[in-house]
């Protein structure tokens, strides 16, 4: 009932309020009294309390007053008969991801919030995603926004409901409320949030009586760091560390804090003190401010009515309509801005808490409302300017700013148009910034930036985003006002240019070196920023005839003005050939030049969209534009490129040297460089060429020296061959150079086309690298994706690396060597490499130009050029240099370039001889280069016949012979003068005789083959270096390889056709062991020795590690601590197989003492290196393999196979003895006698009850010795290195397996030997299982050589320990098969795992001979027939393990045969025992079940006794054709069990019977088959990496989703997936940080310790990458297994392309987990990167 009495006191308020002649005063009474109340009273207040207060005292009055009924109600019908917005409107947290559309977006600032997109069109077009800065808004709904798909299937509006959005659909009594009580509040709101520090409360707020009670504030500023706060904080107010963290962190959070309460003397004297101790460290004081409690509290409330008016806003359209009428309406007098102005005009003094309310609350209401919006960004443009030099001085981010909104409106084309025609806002952005950059002008009026501040001259520069935003979409439709504030804004534009023409002019510098280095970056920044804005000004232009000629004109004339007093001298004639040029005199070398010219530049580019459109006709007066003026200044720019290209200007510093390369970088020529080209490209086409080149000539400062004067200095000579070389260059491009839409008739995408095909020409490319060396346009694309297929071929990636693409075969006729875009180093290697291929593919190396397109008709008398007499001049005189052959006088390069404008003119005229008659052909340059200077042997064609026998010209011999071809093609057509004269080359051969061809032919042949040998005796080379490699390694890993005694291979093979039939690995029929020596190369000091038991140990590297591969209870890892409480394990492995201990090698082998002596110096050659304890930890004894730098951190000693004395006879004849229970008997009497022994010994009465085992026995009791009169020996010696040996490989796995100090007297040392074998050979069946491989025949040498040591190893591990111990751990293990024996914590069946059983029982066997006084070990034929009871015994109790686990048999149809009734027998008695099993199973069922459950034991089975006895497995088993059923058959032979297992049950019936009634008796059997505890299924899971998504939108949209389980801000979070469980964490993040072993660490490394045994691999969602993980401190980065469709990988989500996985590359990250090296990879990569900042791995 409580709520309903609130909510009628809140109607009965409400309605006074309403009913009050003032509503306002009468609220404001209300509020007088209840906010100090509930806010900032009490000295110590719970959130919580207060929260309850605010709702019922404050909202629900509030509420009531709006809906005139209680809230609940009203919204209630509200719901029912309004619509909700169509639009999406989610504001965007720092962090989160955002989605573009590449193919419908209208620009790239639109963007979809996660959940939109996915359910939108756009999922399936080309979509980018990246993370969002912060602050934006989806776009969904939008249709202005989308070309098409505007709205996602939730925001569709679907019916026409969307008609009535403008109407508000509230009744108009609700209507009135609403806009009076937000009139009210909206005002208290804006008064609190610009409230000033002095200010008094207005007379309805002042309390009756106004406490002495203040607070002080602090507020966040930039200059101080947190540190400093907290140490000033410490300082000023008392407060301790902690308090001072929470502080600060809030401080920084929200903008300001209360760090104080208390009266206003306190509050005044903390202030000072805060002020004093902050400018202590950082000259600026902290901003503080005392405000009483009564202000506090309204401030308090007013931050908590921003979210409630967001939450009623969103009840209606109606209440959003009236919320936007008061925000932006007038008062009465109209000379106060509207109160969301107000509050904008004071964002910049407003802190971060109360901006943000402000933000929230401008995007919820008018940016969703197509009216109010352009209200809204009419009142924002009107206080553009301000808001943008509030946002300058302001030291907050600008995400945080209001400008930040202009993306909002600037970006909506509609309102775009309506802002420039209705506010001329091009004019106020163009204004603002020249305004801010006022400063900055010199008296020319041109700006320099010399000593500018960085921070602000970023923050200006961000305002030309706003202009590019306006600019995005060009109009349709052109109005009279568009065209008139466009042109408007145009002008004021140029007016910003104008400062920049011929800006920052550097002079050459003599002598000696500059002594500082210019500032340049802010001047290029600035063009970097005009980039594209000139660009989409053009493209305005271009798209009205009227416009683009007014804009010519205007540019016109803005450029005439600049360039009036750009010379220094007269003009004066100059003479060249009888042409005159008259022009002023000009050096670029020792006058001022200026790279900046944006004017002429644009003029350029109008000029070209002029004649594109043809405009140009329209044109008055065309004759007065002076184009030698027009070209100067862009002439002036080239030849100051090519200076300091030619190393004149050294002196002048890096800076010039950065500005000439960003000049014609890809981020700026298309505005400079190129713009330059156009000009010269005008000029010449409009000039006389002999003029034109004339000028060129004097502005290189060649033209003397084409006139003939020589200078004897030689570093002069130099620098005109470097300059002639430029100048020639320049001349080919002028020609050349014509993919330019307007130039000639090309296509934008024919331009691309053109650009990709040159850099594919350098090397085969990565799509990345395209992107990045082509041209981005405004939107950020570079059209590459519609041209790549028709130019490129794709390779794909193989599992690492990426995708390349290639040039196209019949793309490569477009390759110009002299392409304008290369820079020097892409030309020299695009020549090379294009030279190489043509050799290969047989062709000469001539790199003729290709045919380029015509001209448009406005350009075409640009060819003139090519005819005119200069060029003539000019190519003849450098020929000539050349054919005198004076080393200094030429160079290659000027020959080159000479050739290649040869064979550029000799193109145009053929080109020109097809297409017309020759009548109609003026064109006549080879007429003029065979007539010109032929008197005297100099013509260009008789010269280019000299240089034709210069012979340090040979590399250029295919070109010359080329252009001379080309010269008789050209001489034929103009002869013939038919178009059948345009034969191919070849043909057309002149006076070259068949003989010559042949002659020609033969050599091309000749060098192809010299060629070919080359490469081949290369490949061979390097084969063979391969093939001693890999021998070697082969040599290393693979001890057993008999190439040893001069019989190799066949040995092996006619032992193996002999003891065909014994292919048994154990009992009397086993087979033998080889008895080759092995002799193995120390990898250290490359000396060969045999390894034998009494030689000095060799070892293999090795490394032991924790792990849970195997694991069927991922993420519960049983805590063994060094008590060994808790668990059976080491001496029972529990069936989860939790965690096991693997020992991997990479197959190195080593003498012992060469190890110990590399270890020792590793150890403290590391200890002194910088961070390599993050790569090695030395004090667990690790160290990097020297050859292959494999992380390890043990040896294991080489011991060869014990030698075999087998008599097949005894053993026939000692089998028939001792049949199963007899053996039981033998060895339960031997247990019993060593016990008795030991007791007596130790004296110890206590009496023994193992009577119970009689029932075992029929016959008479045999001796606890007779178990020695079936054989015995004496045990293997070692020699004592092995020995240490040994005791170095067990230390380690004891220590590392079980977490333990080292302490090689533990009696677990040999348990953990024996489990590491088991554990490392079960890894290796699973691994040989996943790969699908054969189980024999298929493992890496590695593995194999370390399997089979590790073996070996765990076997020779007894004679290190006390046979005591042993014996002991035999009995105890043998319990677990003979109950009655066993103690009473033995475990039953479901309890242990079999094959660690196995392993341990068959490795401590022979400890049962010991005698006291000799050491005695079991005969061949002993433990062939040990090995056989033991795994008949073991093998039967797992048959039953499998079958009381099951709960799902197959249905499987079938005949009975043998097996299923031997099956069904045993399912009815263990039924019978057990009272519980399901009825009505099938033999074949059962049979079926337990068949395919025990396989991977007897795998593993085969491969511990194939290690073990080294006898040869049977051929089913190299091979993975055989069925599984003839596998199955295989393995049973090998291992001497009968092919139908289930007969054991009946060869052994009298033994077996009471086991059988014993193992199903078991308490735990009854507990699991009741569904108890959860048992493991045979065949165990195997364990994969989770399954990944496909699309990895897929996972961001998961992680989006992720919800911090240890906090509720929303700050952002680092979602990180655990690839092992799929656990999702959130990482490097303070809220998720643990404890691990009294450390902190972050929620990833927690995880890995419980999943992974301290290993992890993590994908890190946000960042796109792998995170792998080892101990603490270790762990690197990996590739994340994505690829976009250009097979690249993504990291850090840089591109934003699409992202699909790449199944290989997943699957290699499985087999890094599952062969357990990603310690391994961990080690390897920090080696490569080796890190200089330790990353705290651990805070992961
Ligand atoms: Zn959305
Ligand atoms: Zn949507
Ligand atoms: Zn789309
Ligand atoms: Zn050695
Ligand atoms: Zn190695
Ligand atoms: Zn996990
Ligand atoms: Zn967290």
């Amino acid at each position: 009932m409580a709520e309903g009495e609130k909510s009628l006191d809140g109607l009965e308020l409400s309605k006074e309020w309403l009913e009050a002649a003032d509503s306002r005063a009468e609220l404001f009474r209300y509020l007088k009294e209840q906010v100090p109340q509930i806010f900032c009273l009490k000295k110590e207040s719970s959130p919580q309390e207060e929260e309850e207060l605010m709702q019922s005292r404050l909202f629900l009055p509030l509420e009531c007053f709006l809906f005139g009924e209680d809230p609940q109600e009203g919204l209630e019908k509200l719901k029912q008969g309004s619509t909700s917005s169509q639009l999406c409107g989610r504001v965007f947290k720092e962090g989160e991801t955002v989605y573009s559309c590449r193919d419908c977006a209208i620009d790239p600032t639109c963007v979809l919030c996660m959940d939109c997109f996915q359910d939108s069109v756009h999922k399936g077009h080309r979509y980018k995603m990246h993370a969002s800065s912060g602050g934006g808004f989806c776009d969904c709904g939008d249709i202005e926004a989308w070309k098409i798909g505007p709205c996602c299937s939730k925001h569709d509006p679907g019916a026409a409901t969307a008609m009535v959005t403008d109407e508000c659909g509230l009744e108009p009594e609700i209507y009135g409320r609403a806009e009076r009580l937000f009139r009210i509040l909206l005002h208290y709101v804006t008064d609190f949030l610009v409230w000033e520090e002095n200010l008094e409360l207005s007379a309805e707020l002042q309390p009756r009586t106004k406490d002495n009670a203040y607070y002080c504030v602090l507020y966040n500023d930039e200059h101080h760091s947190y540190d400093h706060v907290i140490y000033t904080l410490q300082r000023s107010v008392n407060c301790d560390q902690a308090e001072a963290q929470t502080h600060t962190a809030l401080i920084d959070k929200e903008g300001r804090r209360a760090v104080k309460r208390g009266t206003l003397r306190s509050c005044q004297q903390a202030r000072d003190l805060i002020r004093s101790n902050s400018e202590h460290i950082s000259l600026q004081p902290l901003r503080v401010e005392i405000l009483h409690a009564a202000v506090m509290a309204h401030q308090t409330f007013v931050l908590r009515l921003g979210p409630w008016f967001q939450k009623v806003i969103s009840y209606s359209v109606g209440f959003r309509q009236a919320f936007c009428q008061v925000a932006l309406e007038t008062n009465a007098d109209g000379d106060q801005p509207c109160l969301i102005s107000r509050l904008m005009l004071n964002d910049g003094r407003m802190y971060k808490g109360a901006r943000k309310i402000v933000h929230e609350l401008v995007f919820c209401s008018m940016l969703m409302e197509t009216e109010f919006k352009k209200l809204f960004a009419i009142e924002f443009t009107k206080y553009y300017k301000q808001l943008q030099k509030d946002f300058i001085i302001d030291d907050h981010e600008r995400s945080i700013s209001i400008t930040a909104l202009s993306v909002q409106i600037f970006t909506v084309p509609t309102l775009a148009r309506q802002l420039i025609e209705e506010g001329n806002v091009i004019k106020v952005i163009v204004g603002t910034v020249m305004e801010l950059l006022r400063e900055h002008l010199d008296n020319n009026n041109r700006f320099f930036f010399l000593g500018y501040n960085s921070d602000k001259f970023s923050r200006i520069q961000i305002i030309f985003h706003d202009l590019r935003y306006i600019l995005i979409s060009k109009p349709s439709v052109w109005t009279e006002e568009l065209r008139r504030e466009f042109l408007e804004g145009f002008k004021v534009f140029l007016g910003l240019l104008k400062c920049m023409q011929g800006m920052e002019e550097v002079k050459r510098q003599f002598g000696q070196h500059i002594a500082v280095e210019p500032e340049w970056e802010a001047g290029f920044s600035l063009q970097i920023q005009l980039r594209h804005i000139l660009a989409m000004f053009q493209d305005w232009c271009s798209s009205d005839d009227e416009i683009l000629l007014l804009a010519f004109e205007e540019c016109h004339k803005v450029l005439m003005q600049c360039n009036n007093q750009s010379f220094h001298r007269e003009a004066t004639n100059y003479y060249m050939l009888k042409h005159i040029l008259h022009v002023c005199p000009y050096k670029v070398s020792q006058e001022p030049v200026s790279i900046h010219l944006p004017i002429s530049r644009l003029l350029a580019g109008l000029y070209v969209l002029l004649c594109r459109t043809g405009a140009v006709e329209r044109l008055d007066d065309p004759e007065r534009f002076d184009h030698t003026l027009l070209a100067e200044h862009p002439l002036r720019c080239v030849v100051l490129a090519a200076q300091v290209s030619a190393e004149m200007w050294r002196r002048n510093g890096l800076s010039l040297v950065s500005q000439v390369y960003y000049y014609q970088d890809v981020k700026c020529r298309d505005e400079m460089y190129d713009k330059d080209i156009l000009m010269l490209q005008i000029a010449a086409s409009k000039m006389d060429p002999n003029h034109f080149l004339m000028l060129v000539l004097l502005r290189f400062e060649l033209f003397d020296y084409f006139k003939g004067s020589m200078n004897k200095d030689q570093d002069e000579l130099i620098q005109w061959n470097r300059l002639t070389e430029e100048m020639l260059y320049l001349l080919i491009v002028i020609i050349g150079e014509r993919y330019v839409p307007g130039i000639s008739h090309v296509t934008k995408e024919d331009v691309t086309m053109r650009e990709v095909i040159h850099l594919l020409c350098i090397e085969p490319m990565a799509h990345s690298s395209l992107v990045k060396g082509l041209p981005e346009n405004e939107s950020h694309e570079t059209g590459l994706e519609t041209v790549i297929t028709k130019v490129a071929t794709f390779k794909k990636p193989g599992v690492s690396g990426h995708g390349l693409y290639g040039v196209k075969k019949e793309r490569l006729v477009d390759f110009n060597p002299f392409f304008y875009h290369y820079s020097r180093s892409q030309h020299s290697k695009a020549e090379e490499s294009q030279k190489k291929r043509r050799t290969h593919e047989g062709h000469d190396k001539a790199l003729c130009p290709p045919v380029p397109p015509a001209f448009c008709p406005a350009f075409s008398s640009i060819v003139r050029l090519l005819s005119c007499d200069i060029i003539i001049h000019i190519l003849r005189h450098t020929l000539q240099r050349a054919a005198e052959d004076r080393a200094t006088h030429w160079t290659e390069a000027m020959i080159q370039r000479a050739l290649h404008l040869i064979g550029q003119a000799l193109l145009e005229e053929k080109t020109q001889l097809e297409e017309s008659t020759m009548e109609e052909v003026a064109f006549d340059f080879s007429l003029k280069a065979r007539r010109i200077g032929s008197e005297h042997g100099k013509s260009v064609f008789l010269l280019l016949s000299k240089i034709k026998a210069v012979p340090s010209l040979e590399a250029q011999k295919d070109m010359v012979k080329w252009v001379l071809q080309m010269f008789e093609i050209v001489k034929c057509l103009r002869e013939k003068s038919s178009p059948t004269a345009s034969m191919s080359v070849d043909t057309t051969k002149p006076e070259e005789s068949v003989q010559d061809k042949e002659k020609a032919e033969r050599k091309r042949k000749a060098e192809a083959a010299k060629l070919h040998r080359q490469k081949i005796m290369a490949q061979m080379s390097t084969m063979q270096k391969n093939f001693i490699e890999s021998n070697k390694m082969l040599y290393d890993n693979m001890p057993e390889t008999g190439t040893q005694g001069g019989e190799p291979v066949v040995t092996t093979e006619s032992c193996a056709m002999e003891h065909r039939e014994l292919c048994v690995a154990i009992g009397p029929h086993r087979g033998s062991s080889p008895a080759e020596r092995e002799v193995l190369t120390c990898i250290l000091c490359q000396e060969e020795q045999e390894v034998a038991a009494q030689a000095p140990a060799m070892v293999l590297t090795a490394c032991v590690q924790r792990s849970t591969v195997l694991t069927q209870c991922r993420g519960r890892i049983p805590t063994n601590r060094a008590d060994g409480t808790g668990t059976s394990y080491p001496l029972f492995m529990p069936p989860e197989l939790a965690v096991g201990t693997h020992t991997g090698s990479c197959g190195h082998v080593m003498h012992a003492t060469c190890w110990q002596k590399y270890f020792e110096a590793v150890q403290n050659m590391t200890r002194n290196r910088l961070h390599a304890e993050l790569i090695i930890d030395l004090e667990n004894g690790e160290y990097l393999c020297p050859l292959c730098k494999s992380l390890c951190n043990t040896v294991v000693p080489l011991i060869p196979f014990e030698r075999l004395m087998f008599n097949y006879e005894n053993a026939e004849i000692i089998g028939q003895h001792l049949t199963l229970p007899r053996w039981i008997q033998i060895i339960s009497a031997r247990i019993k006698g060593l016990k008795s022994v030991a007791q007596d010994n130790d004296c110890n009465t206590e009496s023994t009850s193992v009577d119970g085992d009689t029932g075992l026995c029929g016959e008479g009791q045999p001796d606890f010795r007779s178990i020695l009169s079936y054989g015995v020996q004496e045990p293997r010696k070692f020699s004592d290195s092995i020995v240490e040996m040994l005791v170095v490989c067990a230390t380690t796995v004891h220590r590392v397996g079980l977490q333990t100090a080292p302490n090689e007297q533990c009696p677990r040392v040999p348990l953990m030997a024996w489990n590491t074998c088991a554990f490392t050979i079960q890894a290796i069946e699973n691994i040989l299982q996943e790969g699908g491989k054969s189980l024999f025949g298929s493992l890496q040498n590695r593995q194999l050589a370390g399997l089979k040591a590790i073996v070996q190893f765990s076997a020779a591990q007894r004679i290190k320990s006390s046979q005591a111990v042993i014996q002991r751990h035999f009995n105890d293990m043998l319990g677990v098969l003979l109950p009655v024996i066993g103690r009473k914590n033995t475990p039953s069946l479901p309890e242990v795992d079999f094959f660690h059983l196995l392993v341990g029982l068959v490795l401590s066997i022979p400890a049962l001979y010991q005698e006291e006084a000799v050491d005695l070990q079991p005969s061949a034929v002993s433990s062939a027939y040990n090995h056989l009871h033991i795994l008949h015994l073991v093998t039967m109790a797992q048959m039953l393990q499998v079958l009381l686990s099951s709960t799902d048999f197959p249905a499987v149809a079938g005949e009975e045969t043998e097996e299923s009734r031997a099956a069904a027998e045993l399912y009815t008695t263990v039924s019978q025992h057990t009272e519980r099993l399901i009825p009505d199973v099938s033999g074949i069922s059962v049979a079926e079940r337990v068949k395919r459950g025990i396989e991977p034991f007897l795998r593993c089975a085969a491969l511990f006794f194939n290690c073990l006895t080294g006898v040869q497995p049977p051929e089913e088993l190299f091979s993975t054709a055989v069925t599984s059923q003839g596998q199955m058959e295989a393995l049973c032979s090998y291992l001497a069990l009968p092919s139908n297992v289930f007969q054991l049950f009946q060869e052994h019936r009298e033994a077996v019977t009471p086991l059988l009634k014993r193992w199903c008796g078991s308490p735990a059997v009854t507990k699991a088959l009741k569904g108890k505890n959860p048992t493991v299924r045979y065949p165990r899971r195997r364990n994969r990496l989770i399954d990944l998504p496909e699309d990895y939108s897929a996972l961001l949209n998961q992680a989006s989703h992720f919800q911090c389980p240890n906090s509720t801000d929303d700050d952002r979070k680092h979602p990180t997936l655990c690839l092992f469980c799929g656990a999702m964490l959130c990482s490097q993040s303070s809220c998720c940080l643990s404890q691990l072993d009294g450390e902190d660490v972050g929620a990833c490394t927690a995880h890995a310790a419980t999943c992974g045994a301290g290993v992890g691999m993590f994908l890190r969602i946000r960042e796109c990458e792998i995170v792998l993980m080892a101990s603490r401190t270790r762990g690197s980065t990996y590739p994340a297994p994505y690829l976009d469709d250009y097979g690249e990988t993504d990291p850090h989500l840089g591109r934003g392309n699409p992202l699909h996985i790449c199944p290989e590359r997943y699957r290699k990250l499985n087999q890094l987990w599952q062969q357990h090296c990603i310690l391994e990879e961990i080690a390897r990569s920090l080696e490569v990167v080796n890190v200089m900042f330790a990353f705290e791995w651990q805070m992961l």
